[in-house]
């Protein structure tokens, strides 16, 4: 049987941290789907398209590694794609407690799949997609922080926000 694990999340934008994430994980099973969330409680900078491409293109080097976005819960796309896994990454203890209830509550709707925290590497433990945003927002460099085409699209997608500002 063909090991399916989901990797849920924003990627908002995607992040050198997500894609390590994913790179540590696609050689543990058969396939690994990147999957955007279309409807979040939180305000997106980049539409659910955007986020996709983007995915798509940062990590279109790993072969057995497809991004898909989903709407409504994640326990009903996880079902239909029949993965057995949910991947989460864990980057401090702080990541912690929200994501053991989250786990608690996934297996509480889906009991037949399960939930698998990938520790970041050291190297990404401070990175997020929102302090991304923010340090972008503003003009400084995340070229440390996330792929050189995701940098491009930030770069492009403030500038445009700021001319019209100003
Ligand atoms: P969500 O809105 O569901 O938290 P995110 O896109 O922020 O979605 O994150 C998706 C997953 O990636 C989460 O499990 C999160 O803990 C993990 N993650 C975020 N940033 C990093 C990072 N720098 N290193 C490893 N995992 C990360």
């Amino acid at each position: 049987m063909k090991t399916i694990a989901v990797y849920p999340g924003t990627f908002d934008p995607i992040t050198l941290g997500h894609v390590d994430i994913v790179s540590r994980a696609s050689p543990l099973f058969d396939t690994v789907i990147l999957a955007v969330a279309a409807s979040t409680s939180k305000n997106t900078v980049f539409s659910i398209d955007e986020r996709v491409e983007l995915s798509r293109e940062v990590l279109k080097h790993i072969s057995n590694v497809e991004v898909q976005k989903f709407g409504g819960l994640m326990v009903d796309f996880a079902r239909e794609k029949k993965a057995s896994v949910v991947l989460r990454g864990l980057r401090a203890v702080s990541d912690f407690e929200y994501e053991f209830q989250l786990a608690g509550m996934n297996r509480k709707l889906m009991p037949e799949v399960d939930t698998i925290f990938m520790p970041t590497s050291e190297r990404y433990t401070y990175i997020s997609s929102s302090l991304v945003r923010e340090i972008a927002v503003y003009g400084g460099d995340v070229s440390d922080f996330v792929d050189p085409k995701v940098c491009e699209v930030l770069k492009s997608r403030f500038e445009k926000s700021t001319e019209k500002k100003s």
